[in-house]
């Protein structure tokens, strides 16, 4: 079932959101070559806790850490390690926290020091996906709006888009209905609502829209080796327009 959440629901959605918004723009002042992965998920943990929040993602069906930090080919669902961050990498850090009994959930895909102009087109574009997304989520239009600007905006650059990953409602679970895909046909699937609090995150790909499942089954890796960017907002659908919970502020104001 799709939930409508209150103002009041909402109004805990949005503190969660800003939380997550906040942990990962202090991950991204320490997105630096030679810092290892891990010890950015140990921050992360940190700075949750302190906030009196708890990570998410850590134990959510098993997942080991605070972070989903997803490097260059890496998709999403990245465990966070010790390989350390080199000059040219990018690196997508999905973040969620549980607060007072509801739940934020926002990624960014950040550059390792200087990157290559085909990185910084791919991070742009995603970016700029998400937002024409966004523009979509308004009482009335319906999930395929959204999945439709995503998808027509990122193909104009012949990048693939993930099929195997959507983005999702979120509220007093961190995955709820509906599906929110990144590709699809204007007018189809279910009618938008007020109070609908949606997580649209494009995945997308500079070559193939393929991926595979490594043996640690949660690391999701292009099959052709060419890298991937992840943006993540969590989206409450109101009629006029619609009232993004979580922002990139905190990041692009420090970098
Ligand atoms: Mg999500
Ligand atoms: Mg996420």
């Amino acid at each position: 079932m799709i939930h409508l959440r209150t103002n009041d629901e909402i109004a805990l959605l949005k503190e969660n959101a800003l939380i997550v918004s906040k942990t990962l723009a202090e991950i991204g002042k320490r997105v630096v070559p030679g810092v290892s992965t891990l010890e950015l998920d140990k921050f992360a943990e940190t700075f949750i806790r302190d906030h009196g929040a708890v990570p998410a993602f850590l134990n959510y069906n098993g997942f080991p850490n605070t972070l989903c930090l997803s490097v260059n080919d890496v998709v999403v669902h990245g465990i966070p390690s010790g390989y350390r961050l080199q000059e040219g990498d990018i690196l997508s850090v999905d973040c969620g926290t549980c607060y007072k009994g509801y739940f934020g959930d926002s990624a960014y895909t950040f550059a390792v020091g200087e990157v290559d102009e085909a990185a910084k087109q791919l991070m742009r574009i995603t970016k700029e996906a998400l937002f024409k997304g966004i523009a979509q989520a308004i009482v009335g239009n319906r999930i395929g709006d959204i999945a439709a600007a995503v998808q027509t905006h990122v193909e104009q650059f012949n990048y693939g888009i993930l099929r195997e990953m959507t983005g999702h409602g979120i509220g007093r679970r961190l995955h709820e209905k509906p599906d929110v895909p990144n590709y699809g046909k204007r007018g189809n699937g279910k009618r938008l609502r007020e109070g609908m609090v949606i997580c649209i995150e494009p995945m997308i790909n500079e070559g193939t829209q393929e991926a595979f499942l490594e043996e640690d089954e949660w690391t999701l890796r292009t099959k052709d080796g060419k890298r991937s960017a992840h943006y993540e907002l969590t989206v409450a659908v109101r009629k006029e327009q619609p009232e993004i919970l979580s922002t990139f502020e905190f990041i692009e104001n420090t970098q």
